[in-house]
């Protein structure tokens, strides 16, 4: 696909589907602004392709701070931004007579503070552009409640309201949103789980239902962006075809 005509944000682009996603758009010569805590893996994909214009920005989502400077970098360097990514993401299950508040306040923090940061930075600029497309990585667990992953359910859950709230709010901005809900992807997501046994059904089901690559959920990231000014992809939820 030609995306050389797109600059995009990648919040969470380290690992996992944010780094396969990454690959993916700067195969397709998309202008990238990379941003994670673990900026020596953004460099390692910078370094991948030395013939993208790739910036990679180190940043924690849970700091309104870093994000806007990421957006500020973003559009100093580049001169715009087409779509935002918010696809950082922890999931450290565990059921909860454990009683795990200060995961849970991990979670409340990066997986839905961490999403309306990256809104707040840069939904001024594109409600002014009166042009945007801000994509969202959910979850099959923002559809439906689960035992030992209820906080995890209820971050995703409020993205996915947060989420449709922005579309009906600013379709008239011209502003596109995308929501993007995984089934079980093999990434580094199961290494944020503490709970050894929560940590193993994680990884079984992955195997046993036969789980997604990462570069599957970026294929349809890929193709959300790539969509003509007046489609908007709303939301796809993608599953390995065993999971139920
Ligand atoms: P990974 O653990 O491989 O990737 C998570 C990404 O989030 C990394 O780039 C990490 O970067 C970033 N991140 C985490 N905390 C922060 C933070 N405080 N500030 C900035 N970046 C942060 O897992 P996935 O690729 O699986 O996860 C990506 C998204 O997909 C998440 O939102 C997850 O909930 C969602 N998802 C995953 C599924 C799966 O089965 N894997 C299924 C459904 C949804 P760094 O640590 O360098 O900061």
């Amino acid at each position: 696909m030609d995306l050389s005509n797109k600059v995009v944000v990648i919040m969470g682009a380290s690992s996992g589907i944010g780094a396969a996603t990454s690959r993916l758009l700067a195969q397709d010569g998309a202008k990238l602004a990379l941003a994670a805590r673990r900026v020596d893996r953004l460099d390692q994909i910078k370094d991948e392709f030395p013939n993208a214009d790739i910036l990679t920005v180190k940043a924690d989502v849970t700091k309104f701070a870093e994000v806007q400077a990421v957006i500020d970098q973003t559009i100093a360097h580049f001169g715009r931004i087409d779509v935002l990514y918010n696809n950082a993401g922890i999931m450290p299950t565990a059921p909860l007579v454990e009683g795990r508040r200060d995961e849970w306040h991990s979670m409340l923090q990066i997986n839905i503070m961490g999403v309306l940061n990256g809104i707040a930075a840069t939904l001024p600029y594109m409600a002014k552009r009166q042009q945007g497309h801000i994509i969202t990585t959910d979850s099959v667990a923002g559809h439906v409640g689960a035992p030992d992953g209820a906080v995890y359910a209820g971050t995703k859950f409020a993205v996915r309201a947060i989420m449709d709230g922005l579309r009906k709010e600013q379709a008239q901005n011209n502003i596109k949103t995308t929501i993007v809900s995984p089934g079980s992807t093999g990434t580094e997501l199961f290494n944020s789980i503490n709970d050894e046994a929560q940590k193993k059904f994680a990884q079984d089901f992955w195997e046993n239902a036969h789980g997604l690559e990462p570069e599957q959920v970026a294929s349809a990231v890929e193709f959300a962006i790539g969509t003509k000014e007046n489609m908007s992809v709303s939301e796809m939820i993608i599953r390995p075809t065993l999971q139920s």
